[in-house]
C-alpha cells in the first residue's frame, strides 16, 4: 500500500490529479492518501517528481518495532491491572499467539492469491 513521505512532497497537486478514485488530498500542504477509497495502482507512485509516495515494504522496520513496543506496553498493563508481575509473561505467550496467527493469515492468503492468476 503506498504512504507519503511528507518530509519530501512538495504539494505539487501531480498525485492527486492523476488518481482516477480521487483517494488523495491534500492537507496541510502535504499530500495524504485516503486507504479506504485507494485501489492500490500505483499511479501516484510513478508519476510523483519527489519519489515522496513510498512503498508499504519501506515500513517493515517501522512495523516490527511498533509491534514490539505494543507487546511491551500490554505486558506492563498486565502486571499492572492484574497486580502480578507473572502476567507479563502471560502476555507475552498471548502476543506471540497473536501474532503467529498473523502470519498463518498472511500466509494461507498468498496461497489463495497464488490461485488468482
Ligand atoms: S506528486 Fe508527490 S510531491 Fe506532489 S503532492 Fe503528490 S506526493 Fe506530494
Ligand atoms: S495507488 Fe492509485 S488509487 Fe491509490 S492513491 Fe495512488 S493513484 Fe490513487
Amino acid at each position: 500500500m503506498p504512504w507519503i513521505d511528507e518530509e519530501k512532497c512538495t504539494g505539487c497537486n501531480i498525485c492527486i490529479k492523476k488518481c482516477s478514485v480521487n483517494a488523495i488530498t491534500i492537507e496541510g500542504e502535504k499530500a495524504k492518501i485516503n486507504m479506504e477509497e485507494c485501489i492500490r495502482c500505483g499511479i501516484c507512485h510513478s508519476v510523483c517528481p519527489e519519489e515522496a509516495v513510498r512503498h508499504d515494504s519501506e515500513k517493515i522496520p517501522d512495523d516490527v518495532k511498533a509491534n514490539v513496543e505494543k507487546t511491551k506496553g500490554f505486558m506492563e498493563l498486565c502486571a499492572k491491572h492484574l497486580g502480578d508481575d507473572k502476567e507479563k509473561d502471560k502476555c507475552l505467550i498471548r502476543m506471540k499467539k497473536y501474532f503467529n496467527k498473523e502470519k498463518i493469515v498472511a500466509v494461507k492468503t498468498l496461497d489463495e492469491l497464488e490461485k488468482l492468476k
